[in-house]
C-alpha cells in the first residue's frame, strides 16, 4: 500500500505537467518534453528551475535568466493540483483517495481547457470514462452495471438535448464533448447520480453565467450574456462534488 502523503508530494509536480498539458495542448505544441525551456529567452530550464510553487516563489514570478515575467498560470494550476489531492484526502484514503485525484486532476485540466478554448478534447474524456469503468471493475464503487448505464446514459442524455436544441433553436448549443464529459460522470458515480450532476452543473453554470455578465447598460437593450458559455467547467465541479459529498437529491 502506497501511504497517502505521497499523493500529496506528487500532486504539484502532476500539477506542473497539466499545466503543460493545458498550454500546449489546444496548440498542438509537443506536451511529451514538459516545460522544457523558457517561452520566452529559450533558455533551457534545468530541475532548479521546475520545483513546483518554490522556483516560482525563489525567482518571484520571473525566468532566473532574463527576468522576464513568468505569469501566474504555473503556479496556480499547481497549486489547484495540491487544493484537489488536499480536498479529496478529508472525504478518503488509500485507493479511494488516488482514485479521487485522478479524477480531480483530469477534470481540472478538462475545466481549464473548455474555459480557455471552448473545447473539451477528447484525448481527456475518452480515457477518464474507461477509467471510471475500470475503477468499477476492480472495486465495483459503483457497481460495474451501474456505471456502464451511467456512462451511456450520459452521454445519450445531452446528445438527444443537443439534437432538439438545434431542431428548435437552428443553432448549437451543447457539445459532443459535453456529452462525454456527463458519461465519464455517470462512468465514475452511476447513472443514479446524474440527475444531481445535470442539477448542479445547471446551478453553477447559471452562477457563472451572472458573475461573468457584462454590467447592463441604462441605455441599452438587456444585455444578452456571451454568445457560447463554456459548459464543461460547471459540469467538472458538479461531478468533483457529487463524488465527494454524495448526492444530494437522495
Ligand atoms: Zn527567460
Amino acid at each position: 500500500m502506497i501511504p497517502d502523503w505521497i499523493v500529496y508530494v506528487l500532486a504539484p509536480l502532476i500539477g506542473s505537467f497539466l499545466g503543460v498539458l493545458i498550454r500546449r495542448w489546444p496548440t498542438g505544441r509537443p506536451v511529451v518534453y514538459g516545460r522544457s525551456c523558457c517561452d520566452h529567452c529559450g533558455t533551457r530550464l534545468g530541475p532548479r528551475d521546475l520545483v513546483p510553487l518554490v522556483s516560482w516563489l525563489a525567482a518571484r514570478g520571473r525566468c532566473r535568466h532574463c527576468r522576464a515575467p513568468i505569469g501566474e498560470f504555473y503556479p496556480l494550476v499547481e497549486l489547484a493540483a495540491l487544493a484537489v489531492a488536499l480536498w479529496a484526502g478529508t472525504f478518503d484514503s488509500g485507493a479511494a483517495l488516488w482514485l479521487d485525484c485522478l479524477l480531480g486532476w483530469a477534470l481540472l485540466t478538462l475545466a481549464w481547457i473548455d474555459a480557455e478554448h471552448l473545447l473539451l478534447p477528447d484525448i481527456l474524456t475518452l480515457p477518464l470514462i474507461l477509467l471510471g469503468l475500470a475503477a468499477a471493475w476492480f472495486l465495483r464503487w459503483p457497481p460495474l452495471v451501474d456505471a456502464a448505464a451511467g456512462a451511456a446514459a450520459g452521454y445519450l442524455t445531452f446528445r438527444l438535448l443537443a439534437l432538439a436544441y438545434r431542431r428548435v433553436r437552428g443553432r448549437e448549443g451543447l457539445g459532443t464533448g459535453d456529452a462525454k464529459l456527463l458519461a465519464a460522470g455517470g462512468a465514475w458515480l452511476g447513472w443514479q447520480a446524474l440527475g444531481d450532476v445535470v442539477l448542479g452543473a445547471a446551478l453553477v453554470g447559471i452562477l457563472w453565467f451572472v458573475a461573468t455578465r457584462p454590467p447592463a447598460r441604462s441605455d441599452e437593450t438587456p444585455v444578452a450574456g456571451p454568445a457560447e458559455l463554456p459548459f464543461g467547467p460547471a459540469l467538472a465541479i458538479s461531478i468533483w462534488v457529487v463524488r465527494l459529498y454524495g448526492p444530494f437529491l437522495g
